[in-house]
Protein backbone atom coordinates (compact mmCIF):
# COMPACT_ATOMS: atom_id res chain seq x y z
CA UNK A 1 0.00 0.00 0.00
CA UNK A 2 1.29 3.69 -0.40
CA UNK A 3 1.57 6.21 1.87
CA UNK A 4 -1.77 8.33 0.78
CA UNK A 5 -4.97 5.95 1.14
CA UNK A 6 -7.16 6.78 -1.92
CA UNK A 7 -9.25 9.25 -0.26
CA UNK A 8 -5.71 11.34 0.77
CA UNK A 9 -5.10 10.58 -2.59
CA UNK A 10 -7.85 12.30 -3.89
CA UNK A 11 -7.53 15.16 -1.37
CA UNK A 12 -4.02 16.02 -2.02
CA UNK A 13 -4.96 16.22 -5.69
CA UNK A 14 -7.50 18.77 -5.05
CA UNK A 15 -5.07 20.81 -2.81
CA UNK A 16 -2.76 20.73 -5.45
CA UNK A 17 -5.45 22.31 -7.90
CA UNK A 18 -6.30 25.39 -4.62
CA UNK A 19 -2.83 26.17 -5.00
CA UNK A 20 -2.89 26.40 -8.59
CA UNK A 21 -5.60 28.65 -8.64
CA UNK A 22 -5.33 30.73 -5.77
CA UNK A 23 -1.47 32.00 -3.74
CA UNK A 24 -0.53 30.12 -1.02
CA UNK A 25 1.66 31.59 1.48
CA UNK A 26 2.45 31.67 5.17
CA UNK A 27 4.98 32.91 7.46
CA UNK A 28 6.31 31.65 10.07
CA UNK A 29 5.07 33.45 12.75
CA UNK A 30 1.84 32.44 11.97
CA UNK A 31 2.98 28.69 11.25
CA UNK A 32 3.96 28.49 14.88
CA UNK A 33 0.41 29.91 16.21
CA UNK A 34 -1.55 27.23 14.27
CA UNK A 35 -2.31 24.13 16.39
CA UNK A 36 -2.20 20.98 14.53
CA UNK A 37 -4.18 19.09 17.03
CA UNK A 38 -7.56 21.34 16.43
CA UNK A 39 -8.74 20.75 13.21
CA UNK A 40 -10.95 24.08 13.58
CA UNK A 41 -8.20 26.03 14.64
CA UNK A 42 -8.64 30.11 13.11
CA UNK A 43 -4.89 30.70 12.25
CA UNK A 44 -5.16 27.68 10.00
CA UNK A 45 -8.19 27.93 8.76
CA UNK A 46 -7.31 31.82 7.05
CA UNK A 47 -4.02 30.68 5.98
CA UNK A 48 -3.99 26.88 4.77
CA UNK A 49 -5.61 25.89 1.32
CA UNK A 50 -8.68 24.09 1.81
CA UNK A 51 -10.65 22.33 -0.86
CA UNK A 52 -13.41 24.06 -0.04
CA UNK A 53 -12.35 27.13 -2.24
CA UNK A 54 -12.70 24.73 -5.64
CA UNK A 55 -16.54 25.71 -5.05
CA UNK A 56 -17.16 28.70 -6.86
CA UNK A 57 -20.70 30.46 -6.47
CA UNK A 58 -22.36 32.33 -9.74
CA UNK A 59 -22.80 35.31 -7.22
CA UNK A 60 -19.08 35.51 -6.96
CA UNK A 61 -16.77 37.93 -9.17
CA UNK A 62 -12.88 37.69 -10.10
CA UNK A 63 -12.85 41.71 -8.92
CA UNK A 64 -15.79 41.73 -6.56
CA UNK A 65 -15.41 45.62 -5.29
CA UNK A 66 -14.90 46.85 -8.77
CA UNK A 67 -11.11 47.69 -8.60
CA UNK A 68 -10.45 47.54 -12.30
CA UNK A 69 -13.30 49.72 -13.60
CA UNK A 70 -12.15 52.18 -10.83
CA UNK A 71 -8.77 52.18 -11.96
CA UNK A 72 -7.05 54.80 -14.60
CA UNK A 73 -3.31 53.63 -14.87
CA UNK A 74 -1.92 51.06 -13.39
CA UNK A 75 -1.38 50.64 -9.36
CA UNK A 76 -4.09 53.21 -8.86
CA UNK A 77 -7.58 52.96 -8.24
CA UNK A 78 -9.75 56.13 -7.48
CA UNK A 79 -12.81 55.54 -7.12
CA UNK A 80 -14.21 59.02 -4.21
CA UNK A 81 -12.93 62.14 -5.15
CA UNK A 82 -10.71 62.93 -2.02
CA UNK A 83 -8.55 59.80 -2.05
CA UNK A 84 -7.01 57.67 -4.34
CA UNK A 85 -5.52 53.74 -3.63
CA UNK A 86 -1.86 53.63 -4.56
CA UNK A 87 -0.64 49.55 -5.46
CA UNK A 88 3.01 49.48 -6.10
CA UNK A 89 3.27 45.74 -4.80
CA UNK A 90 1.01 42.96 -5.53
CA UNK A 91 2.73 41.00 -3.12
CA UNK A 92 2.10 39.58 0.44
CA UNK A 93 3.88 37.78 2.98
CA UNK A 94 0.88 35.29 3.37
CA UNK A 95 -2.29 34.96 1.38
CA UNK A 96 -5.36 34.63 3.18
CA UNK A 97 -7.90 32.01 1.55
CA UNK A 98 -10.73 34.76 1.64
CA UNK A 99 -8.64 38.03 0.42
CA UNK A 100 -10.84 40.15 -2.23
CA UNK A 101 -7.71 40.65 -4.68
CA UNK A 102 -7.15 36.79 -4.55
CA UNK A 103 -6.98 37.06 -8.48
CA UNK A 104 -4.40 39.82 -8.41
CA UNK A 105 -2.21 39.52 -5.87
CA UNK A 106 0.45 36.45 -5.58
CA UNK A 107 4.02 35.82 -6.06
CA UNK A 108 3.75 35.87 -9.99
CA UNK A 109 3.13 39.11 -10.04
CA UNK A 110 4.92 41.83 -10.62
CA UNK A 111 4.32 45.34 -8.51
CA UNK A 112 4.55 48.83 -10.93
CA UNK A 113 7.42 49.11 -12.72
CA UNK A 114 9.78 52.68 -12.05
CA UNK A 115 8.06 54.15 -15.37
CA UNK A 116 4.79 52.77 -13.95
CA UNK A 117 4.99 54.30 -10.14
CA UNK A 118 6.55 57.47 -11.78
CA UNK A 119 3.53 57.79 -13.66
CA UNK A 120 0.85 57.12 -10.84
CA UNK A 121 2.46 59.86 -8.99
CA UNK A 122 2.08 62.38 -11.63
CA UNK A 123 -1.53 61.07 -11.61
CA UNK A 124 -1.97 62.12 -7.32
CA UNK A 125 0.52 65.00 -8.20
CA UNK A 126 -1.86 66.49 -11.02
CA UNK A 127 -5.30 66.27 -9.25
CA UNK A 128 -5.50 69.05 -6.30
CA UNK A 129 -8.66 67.38 -5.37
CA UNK A 130 -6.94 64.65 -3.85
CA UNK A 131 -6.51 64.59 0.04
CA UNK A 132 -5.16 61.08 1.23
CA UNK A 133 -3.39 58.10 -0.96
CA UNK A 134 -3.67 54.95 0.73
CA UNK A 135 -1.00 52.47 0.02
CA UNK A 136 -2.12 48.42 -0.07
CA UNK A 137 -1.28 46.30 -2.92
CA UNK A 138 -0.01 43.62 -2.02
CA UNK A 139 1.48 44.76 1.25
CA UNK A 140 2.82 48.07 1.19
CA UNK A 141 5.47 46.75 4.42
CA UNK A 142 6.56 43.96 2.35
CA UNK A 143 8.78 46.54 0.45
CA UNK A 144 12.28 47.33 1.51
CA UNK A 145 12.24 50.55 4.31
CA UNK A 146 14.62 52.10 1.65
CA UNK A 147 11.99 51.89 -0.93
CA UNK A 148 8.96 52.65 1.06
CA UNK A 149 10.84 56.14 2.33
CA UNK A 150 11.63 57.04 -1.02
CA UNK A 151 7.60 56.09 -2.49
CA UNK A 152 6.72 58.29 0.69
CA UNK A 153 9.12 61.19 0.60
CA UNK A 154 7.90 61.64 -3.33
CA UNK A 155 4.36 61.70 -1.52
CA UNK A 156 5.15 64.07 1.44
CA UNK A 157 6.69 66.69 -1.75
CA UNK A 158 2.68 67.12 -3.07
CA UNK A 159 1.19 70.29 -1.14
CA UNK A 160 -1.76 69.07 -1.68
CA UNK A 161 -1.84 65.49 0.06
CA UNK A 162 -3.30 65.89 3.74
CA UNK A 163 -2.27 62.41 4.94
CA UNK A 164 -1.10 59.03 3.77
CA UNK A 165 -2.29 55.42 4.96
CA UNK A 166 -0.75 52.32 4.34
CA UNK A 167 -3.00 48.90 4.71
CA UNK A 168 -0.85 46.08 6.37
CA UNK A 169 -0.91 43.05 7.71
CA UNK A 170 2.60 42.45 8.29
CA UNK A 171 3.18 43.87 11.82
CA UNK A 172 0.73 40.77 12.83
CA UNK A 173 1.82 37.90 10.26
CA UNK A 174 6.07 39.31 9.90
CA UNK A 175 6.74 41.30 12.88
CA UNK A 176 10.16 41.04 12.55
CA UNK A 177 10.07 43.09 9.60
CA UNK A 178 9.06 46.54 11.88
CA UNK A 179 12.21 47.22 12.53
CA UNK A 180 13.32 50.64 14.00
CA UNK A 181 14.52 51.35 10.61
CA UNK A 182 11.02 50.61 9.18
CA UNK A 183 9.13 52.52 11.57
CA UNK A 184 11.42 55.49 10.95
CA UNK A 185 10.93 55.46 7.29
CA UNK A 186 7.32 55.52 7.69
CA UNK A 187 7.74 59.22 9.56
CA UNK A 188 7.57 62.15 7.44
CA UNK A 189 6.48 65.54 7.03
CA UNK A 190 2.70 64.39 7.03
CA UNK A 191 0.78 62.05 9.10
CA UNK A 192 0.90 58.27 7.87
CA UNK A 193 -1.66 56.14 9.42
CA UNK A 194 -1.35 52.96 9.96
CA UNK A 195 -4.38 50.16 8.95
CA UNK A 196 -3.69 46.68 10.20
CA UNK A 197 -5.48 43.96 9.11
CA UNK A 198 -5.96 41.23 11.75
CA UNK A 199 -8.74 38.94 12.62
CA UNK A 200 -8.21 36.71 15.58
CA UNK A 201 -6.97 37.58 18.97
CA UNK A 202 -4.85 35.04 18.76
CA UNK A 203 -2.60 36.86 15.88
CA UNK A 204 -1.57 39.51 18.54
CA UNK A 205 1.51 37.73 19.80
CA UNK A 206 4.19 39.05 22.15
CA UNK A 207 6.32 39.90 19.06
CA UNK A 208 3.21 41.11 17.42
CA UNK A 209 2.23 44.09 19.76
CA UNK A 210 6.28 45.05 19.98
CA UNK A 211 6.13 45.53 16.52
CA UNK A 212 2.98 47.43 17.00
CA UNK A 213 4.94 49.21 20.10
CA UNK A 214 7.86 50.11 17.49
CA UNK A 215 4.67 51.67 14.68
CA UNK A 216 2.77 53.79 17.73
CA UNK A 217 6.50 54.71 19.51
CA UNK A 218 6.96 56.35 16.05
CA UNK A 219 4.03 58.64 16.23
CA UNK A 220 1.84 56.86 13.66
CA UNK A 221 -1.60 56.70 14.89
CA UNK A 222 -3.06 52.50 14.68
CA UNK A 223 -6.28 51.42 13.19
CA UNK A 224 -7.96 48.28 12.69
CA UNK A 225 -9.81 46.69 10.30
CA UNK A 226 -10.94 42.79 10.35
CA UNK A 227 -13.20 40.77 8.12
CA UNK A 228 -15.95 39.10 9.80
CA UNK A 229 -14.94 35.16 8.81
CA UNK A 230 -16.94 32.02 9.45
CA UNK A 231 -15.16 29.71 11.85
CA UNK A 232 -12.78 32.49 12.79
CA UNK A 233 -14.41 35.19 14.61
CA UNK A 234 -18.01 34.77 14.09
CA UNK A 235 -18.85 34.97 17.90
CA UNK A 236 -19.69 37.55 20.19
CA UNK A 237 -16.67 36.35 22.49
CA UNK A 238 -14.36 36.42 19.38
CA UNK A 239 -15.14 39.96 18.48
CA UNK A 240 -14.96 41.36 21.86
CA UNK A 241 -11.79 39.24 22.34
CA UNK A 242 -10.06 40.33 19.33
CA UNK A 243 -11.27 44.23 19.14
CA UNK A 244 -9.74 44.37 22.75
CA UNK A 245 -6.46 42.85 21.80
CA UNK A 246 -6.40 45.62 19.18
CA UNK A 247 -7.01 47.93 21.90
CA UNK A 248 -4.23 46.99 23.91
CA UNK A 249 -2.10 46.88 21.22
CA UNK A 250 -2.91 50.46 20.96
CA UNK A 251 -4.60 50.08 17.67
CA UNK A 252 -8.29 51.47 17.25
CA UNK A 253 -11.03 48.98 15.20
CA UNK A 254 -11.74 51.31 12.25
CA UNK A 255 -13.56 48.66 9.84
CA UNK A 256 -15.13 45.19 10.29
CA UNK A 257 -15.69 44.52 6.73
CA UNK A 258 -18.80 42.23 5.88
CA UNK A 259 -17.08 39.54 3.81
CA UNK A 260 -16.74 40.31 -0.12
CA UNK A 261 -17.72 37.60 -2.84
CA UNK A 262 -14.34 36.94 -4.51
CA UNK A 263 -14.75 33.37 -5.73
CA UNK A 264 -14.16 30.40 -3.92
CA UNK A 265 -14.92 32.24 -0.63
CA UNK A 266 -18.14 30.60 0.29
CA UNK A 267 -17.33 28.69 3.37
CA UNK A 268 -16.21 32.08 5.10
CA UNK A 269 -19.27 34.13 4.58
CA UNK A 270 -21.24 35.18 7.26
CA UNK A 271 -25.06 36.37 6.81
CA UNK A 272 -25.73 40.40 6.86
CA UNK A 273 -28.55 39.49 9.03
CA UNK A 274 -26.00 37.43 11.53
CA UNK A 275 -23.42 40.03 11.37
CA UNK A 276 -26.03 43.05 12.39
CA UNK A 277 -26.98 40.82 15.30
CA UNK A 278 -23.24 40.40 16.48
CA UNK A 279 -22.44 43.68 16.42
CA UNK A 280 -25.33 45.03 17.91
CA UNK A 281 -24.76 42.23 20.94
CA UNK A 282 -21.12 44.19 21.26
CA UNK A 283 -22.96 47.64 21.99
CA UNK A 284 -23.13 48.42 25.75
CA UNK A 285 -20.64 44.94 26.44
CA UNK A 286 -17.74 46.03 25.58
CA UNK A 287 -15.89 49.74 25.42
CA UNK A 288 -17.07 52.08 22.72
CA UNK A 289 -13.50 52.13 21.43
CA UNK A 290 -13.86 48.80 20.67
CA UNK A 291 -16.32 49.05 18.11
CA UNK A 292 -15.36 49.56 14.68
CA UNK A 293 -18.05 50.17 11.47
CA UNK A 294 -19.70 47.26 10.26
CA UNK A 295 -19.27 48.30 6.57
CA UNK A 296 -20.06 46.11 2.73
CA UNK A 297 -18.40 47.10 0.37
CA UNK A 298 -20.94 47.01 -2.68
CA UNK A 299 -20.43 44.51 -5.03
CA UNK A 300 -19.31 46.08 -8.46
CA UNK A 301 -17.14 49.15 -7.43
CA UNK A 302 -20.33 51.47 -5.71
CA UNK A 303 -18.12 51.92 -2.31
CA UNK A 304 -18.66 51.38 1.29
CA UNK A 305 -21.35 51.77 3.44
CA UNK A 306 -21.88 50.73 7.19
CA UNK A 307 -24.55 47.86 7.11
CA UNK A 308 -24.71 47.95 11.17
CA UNK A 309 -28.05 47.85 13.07
CA UNK A 310 -30.25 50.99 13.07
CA UNK A 311 -31.13 52.42 16.30
CA UNK A 312 -33.14 54.96 15.79
CA UNK A 313 -36.56 54.70 13.88
CA UNK A 314 -38.88 57.96 12.59
CA UNK A 315 -42.12 57.35 13.89
CA UNK A 316 -45.44 58.38 12.15
CA UNK A 317 -46.34 61.18 14.33
CA UNK A 318 -42.87 63.27 13.81
CA UNK A 319 -41.21 61.81 16.98
CA UNK A 320 -38.35 58.37 16.87
CA UNK A 321 -38.15 55.67 18.25
CA UNK A 322 -34.93 54.65 19.78
CA UNK A 323 -33.40 50.85 20.74
CA UNK A 324 -30.76 50.49 23.70
CA UNK A 325 -28.03 48.46 23.74
CA UNK A 326 -30.26 46.19 25.88
CA UNK A 327 -32.98 46.17 23.17
CA UNK A 328 -35.34 48.18 24.41
CA UNK A 329 -36.97 50.68 22.71
CA UNK A 330 -37.85 54.48 23.87
CA UNK A 331 -39.48 57.26 22.09
CA UNK A 332 -37.14 60.01 21.40
CA UNK A 333 -38.70 63.70 20.59
CA UNK A 334 -36.69 66.77 19.89
CA UNK A 335 -37.56 69.88 20.19
C1 LIG B 1 -11.69 50.97 0.70
C2 LIG B 1 -11.31 52.00 -0.24
C3 LIG B 1 -10.97 53.28 0.18
C4 LIG B 1 -10.95 53.69 1.63
O1 LIG B 1 -12.23 53.84 2.15
P1 LIG B 1 -12.41 54.47 3.60
O2 LIG B 1 -13.88 54.40 3.84
O3 LIG B 1 -11.89 55.89 3.54
O4 LIG B 1 -11.62 53.64 4.56
C5 LIG B 1 -10.64 54.22 -0.77
N1 LIG B 1 -10.66 53.92 -2.09
C6 LIG B 1 -10.99 52.70 -2.53
C7 LIG B 1 -11.00 52.45 -3.98
C8 LIG B 1 -11.33 51.69 -1.63
O5 LIG B 1 -11.63 50.46 -2.07
S1 LIG C 1 -2.87 40.47 3.32
FE1 LIG C 1 -4.60 41.51 2.29
S2 LIG C 1 -4.04 41.58 0.09
FE2 LIG C 1 -2.69 40.08 1.10
S3 LIG C 1 -3.71 38.10 0.87
FE3 LIG C 1 -4.41 38.90 2.85
S4 LIG C 1 -6.30 40.03 2.38
FE4 LIG C 1 -5.22 39.71 0.41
Amino acid sequence: MSALDPIDETEAAALLRVAERFAVAVTPAMRALIDPTDPADPIARQFAPDVAELIEDPEELSDPIGDASHSPLPGIVHRYPDRVLLKPIKACPVYCRFCFRRETVGPGNKGLSAEQLEAAIAYIATRPEIFEVILTGGDPLALSARRLSDILARLFAIPHLGIIRIHTRVPVVQPERITAAMAKALRGDKPVYVVLHANHAREFTPQARAALARLADAGLPLLGQSVLLRGVNDSETALADLFRAMLTARVKPYHLNHLDKARGTGHFRVPLQEGQALVAKLRGRVSGLAQPTYILDIPGGHGKVPVGPVYAQPTEDGGWQVTDPWNCRHDYREG
